[in-house]
């Protein structure tokens, strides 16, 4: 894009709606007291109606980690975005998207963008200079053929990509890894790979119901999920049902906005879940209340679970442990299991502790007693992935000939291994996601001279922030392929600009509900961004230039085309469509039963619900969902740090329009732990561990329990904040069978603070 084009775009959006005004609608719509909690509507968020006149709408869809994966619809003119709204077609997505969302304006034609390939010169320095595509990709596919040349493989590649966009054919930076040889993999999930093990050997695979369903509940506990701030489209359906009569209880160690919602909320000791959730397990057992019809037919080993209830667990040990009063627990137990159907939404932060599998397999153990398995307005939610079956043509490319990897069967392992049934004699080498820092640092053999992130963040969002930084300074060269300058491209020798969503093709699904909604290019890619295949295939021309055969990667593509290869008979009769080109209409719906294992069909070993799995025990674990220790406090306070309602990950809270809500990092403090050590609210604070320290400003608050620092995870554009500086590589219990490594114990952490 020229710079006219530039200026006529930020002419436009500056006119469109300010940073001011739009706080000032928020303000005048009343939504800025009730925000986020509310769904914000695009009348409210949208600027004055100066664009009625030859506009033009493009689909898109947010393909950030997030649960609601919202539809949107993108209005253009003159090839410039005016304003988005939430696509009305999708009964989730409603016509609203959350304030992130109604920000995304501000996001391609933001002056902080990455506008062209860049060189630094000395890593960390800041002394970046502006190159051609050109001369970026010859720096880069020499860099490669040297490599190989050296060390016979290209396994001194690795790749870390996750989540910052899950557009499908975001899978393309896979391939283009796949097209280079056999490559260094970081496999894993940070996020939520414990719970989905847990529900794996509970019922076989992990498969929610529909979230639109929560309005059949009549009892629905919300176990360490904050969709108030998460998933804002899912409180609908959770106010609906409170509507029509259902009690919902909030669990969770923090006060959050959910738990200003419900109807019972019990601030639990961080990490014991798992003992609260035996406990009422217990009493229903005790009292009969669980529902021995459906055990019976349904279940394995729910009379082992039984024994094992009434020898080693009691309502009273429960409450101590958890810190919920006896009788609280057992009269929820009992409105829970007589309340049918009931349901558990579990969330990420509960499984993020050592013990944070077993303690989701307690909970899901709790929802099957009683018979909300298979049940509309049941069900023990997590997550799933039933929609995700499309071609990842993008990431299937073949090797180059000759190419020579990892020998032995350790490759890419889990739910996020695409590679099939495909059998080599070679692998990629994996590499621990969850302890990158500690990879880098020690894998040898080659060691990790190349570094490629893409989608990622991992300075920020990865785990000890210092070793990370060690960690940075070991590779020949790093590669970012990233939209701002972030952390991780302040310690990389190239970044090179990727598109945003609205300038590229592609397709979302989600993780949570059941929609799937197309991403059209919108608006022409500005400056000289790339999308992510886009780059593969660049690289691919300047490989194969420089030496035929190198990479098998296409060098000319089309990203419409791309997109529409992702597509197979079996996504059209899922979602009840002929051809993708029928969702420019809008988002489709998959058509599946609301009620997840309505069949009671279950993927166990069995086929029915496993209390007692012994693949469970054969991974090491307890064969019965019994309770499991958490972290051993190694300092004063436990340090919390979930998402910012400002931001995903590190993504959007470095937004103009964000900053203006959220300027700078904060801790929060209970009064209690603050008078203790002569803190007052507002002062500056030191918060330290074995590990490292932040400093940042304090505010203190009930909220958080007397014992808890909580800050929240994202990266500020204009300060060091990191909460990762506090943070370690501890491993949870779960996540190797699944995902191909274990989780972390991101929550599992101690500090302390005292005034700066
Ligand atoms: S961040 Fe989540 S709720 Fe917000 S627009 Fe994106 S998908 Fe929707």
């Amino acid at each position: 894009m020229n710079h006219s084009a530039v200026d006529q775009a930020q002419k436009a959006i500056g006119c469109a709606m300010s940073r001011r005004k739009f706080l000032g609608c928020l303000a005048a719509s009343g939504l800025l007291a009730a925000f986020p909690g509310a769904l914000l509507r695009p009348l409210e968020a949208r600027a004055q109606g100066g664009f009625q006149e030859g506009l033009e709408m493009f689909r898109n869809a947010c393909p950030r980690n997030c649960y609601d994966t919202c539809s949107i619809k993108t209005f253009v003119k003159d090839g410039v975005i005016q304003y988005i709204e939430g696509a009305p077609e999708s009964t989730f997505t409603d016509g609203g998207l959350c304030v992130k969302g109604y920000a995304y304006t501000r996001r391609p034609y933001s002056p902080d963008r990455v506008k062209y390939p860049m060189i630094q010169s000395g890593r960390g320095s800041g002394n970046w200079k502006r190159i051609s595509w050109d001369e970026a990709l010859d720096v880069i596919a020499k860099k490669f053929i040297e490599i190989n040349e050296k060390d016979g493989s290209m396994l001194g590649l690795a790749l870390s990509k996750y989540s910052g966009n899950f557009g499908i054919t975001n899978y393309g930076v896979e391939g283009m890894m796949t097209s280079l040889g056999y490559t260094s993999r970081f496999v894993g999930t940070p996020c939520w790979p414990a719970g989905i093990d847990a529900q794996n050997y509970d019922l076989g695979d992990m498969w929610c119901n529909d979230p639109e369903d929560l309005v059949n509940a009549r009892y629905i506990i919300l176990w360490g999920a904050n969709p108030a701030w998460n998933s804002v489209h899912s409180m609908k359906y959770i106010l609906e049902a409170q509507d029509r009569g259902a009690k919902v209880v909030c669990i969770d160690p923090v006060f959050t906005q959910t738990a200003a919602k419900a109807d019972v909320y019990w601030e639990v000791e961080t990490s014991m879940d798992g003992a609260l959730a035996l406990g009422m397990a217990r009493h229903i057992l005790d009292r009969e209340l669980h529902d021995r019809e459906w055990v019976r037919n349904n279940s394995l080993g729910f009379e082992d679970f039984a024994d094992y209830l009434r020898r080693e667990v009691t309502v009273d040990w429960a409450a101590e442990q958890s810190g919920i009063p006896a009788e609280q627990i057992t009269r929820v137990a009992e409105e829970f299991a007589t309340a049918k159907p009931a349901s558990i939404w579990i969330g990420y932060g509960m499984q993020r502790h050592v013990n944070g599998g077993a303690s989701v397999r307690s909970v899901d153990a709790l929802v099957a007693m009683t018979g909300n398995v298979g049940k509309a307005g049941g069900g023990a939610r997590y997550g799933h992935l039933r929609t995700w079956g499309f071609n990842y043509h993008a990431l299937l490319q073949k090797r180059p000939e000759g190419a020579v990897g990892f020998l032995g069967t350790g490759g890419p392992m889990g739910d996020f291994d695409f590679t099939g049934d495909v059998q080599d004699e070679y692998t990629d080498r994996p590499l621990n996601m969850n302890k990158t820092a500690e990879e880098i640092l020690t894998a040898d053999d080659p060691p990790v001279r190349v570094l490629w992130v893409s989608c990622k963040n991992p300075l920020s969002q990865d785990f000890d922030r210092n070793k990370m930084v060690r960690a940075f300074q070991k590779p020949e060269l790093i590669v970012s392929v990233e939209q701002y300058f972030t952390e991780t491209v302040a310690l990389s020798d190239i970044v090179l600009p990727v598109t945003t969503l609205f300038e590229e093709w592609t397709v979302n699904v989600s993780y949570w509900h059941y929609w799937m909604s197309i991403n059209e290019q919108a608006i022409k890619p500005m400056y000289e961004t790339k999308s992510n295949i886009e780059i593969a295939a660049a690289l691919s021309k300047r490989m194969n230039e420089l030496q035929p055969g190198s990479c098998t990667f296409p060098t000319d593509i089309d990203t419409k085309d791309w997109l529409a290869r992702e597509f197979n008979q079996g996504i059209y009769d899922l979602f009840g469509i002929s051809s993708w080109e029928e969702l420019k209409n809008g988002p489709v719906k998959a058509k599946m039963h609301p009620a997840s294992w309505h069949d009671l069909q279950f993927g166990t070993p069995s086929g029915k619900y496993e209390f007692r799995s012994e693949l469970c025990a054969e991974h090491g674990h307890q064969a019965l969902p019994k309770f499991k220790e958490g972290r051993k406090p190694y300092d004063k306070l436990r340090l919390l740090t979930p998402h910012t309602k400002f931001g995903i990950h590190s993504q959007f809270v470095n937004i103009d329009w964000m900053e203006e809500f959220n300027p700078e990092p904060f801790c929060y403090l209970n009064p209690k732990a603050a008078s203790e050590r002569g803190i007052k609210d507002g002062d500056q604070v030191r918060v330290f561990n074995k590990i490292g320290e932040v400093r940042l400003e304090v505010k203190l608050t009930e909220v958080v329990p007397p014992d808890v620092v909580m800050m929240y995870t994202a990266w500020f554009r204009n300060n060091p904040y990191n909460c990762q500086n506090l943070v370690d590589d501890e491993a949870s219990d779960m996540g190797a069978y699944k995902t191909g490594m274990p989780g972390v114990a991101i929550h599992g952490q101690f500090c302390d603070v005292a005034r700066a």
